[in-house]
Parts: structure tokens; sequence; C-alpha cells
């Protein structure tokens, strides 16, 4: 595994790892639960949660993040197309058919 990206919001880390499965890019979190490894390791360097892809999707999932970042900026002014997950009240893009978050179907 590569790593393609950090940053310090867990949610647009997870959010970029859903459009990019949906293109059919494997993809693995680290350092997701923050919390719980800052308790364990006491220093003070915060921990990002980190999206790590397959060396041989690396460039075909850097290209899909430049045009997913792309669409977000265009889409930040309809941002009131998205929907309210019933189950865990998270927000989504308008485009995902299911949440981000727990997987619930729209
Ligand atoms: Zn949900």
């Amino acid at each position: 595994m590569r790593k393609l990206l950090e940053s310090d919001s867990l949610i647009q880390v997870n959010l970029i790892a859903s459009y990019l499965q949906s293109n059919g890019i494997t993809t693995k979190i680290l350092n997701e639960h923050q919390d719980a490894i800052r308790s364990v390791i006491s220093f003070n360097k915060p921990i990002h949660p980190e999206l790590w892809v397959h060396p041989e999707q690396f460039e075909t999932a850097a290209k899909l993040v430049g045009r997913y970042q792309h669409e977000q900026e265009l889409n930040d002014s309809l941002s009131e197309n998205e929907w309210p997950c019933k189950k865990c009240k998270e927000y989504n893009p308008e485009n995902f058919m299911s949440c981000w978050s727990c997987g619930n179907s729209k």
C-alpha cells in the first residue's frame, strides 16, 4: 500500500475514500481512531488520518482525488442538495447513494 494523502479531517478522508471506492479503488484509512491512538502514545504530535491505496492504483486514485476536489469546489454553492442520513444524521453529498458514515441507503 502507498500513502495517497493525509488530512486533519477524518470526514474528508472518509468522503474521499468513499469516492475512490465507488470508482473501483481499494482504500485503507490509517489513524482513523485518533483519540484511542493518542491515549496510548503520549506525545503531542497530532496524528492525522491517512488514506492509503495500492501502488498500482495510485496514479488513478490521485487523478480521482483531483477531480473530486474540483467537483467539491464547484459543489460548494450547492450544499443544500446534501441529504441527511436517516440513521446517523450525517450529511452526505447528493450523488452518494448510501451514507459515507454508516452505509445506510439514501
Ligand atoms: Zn449514516
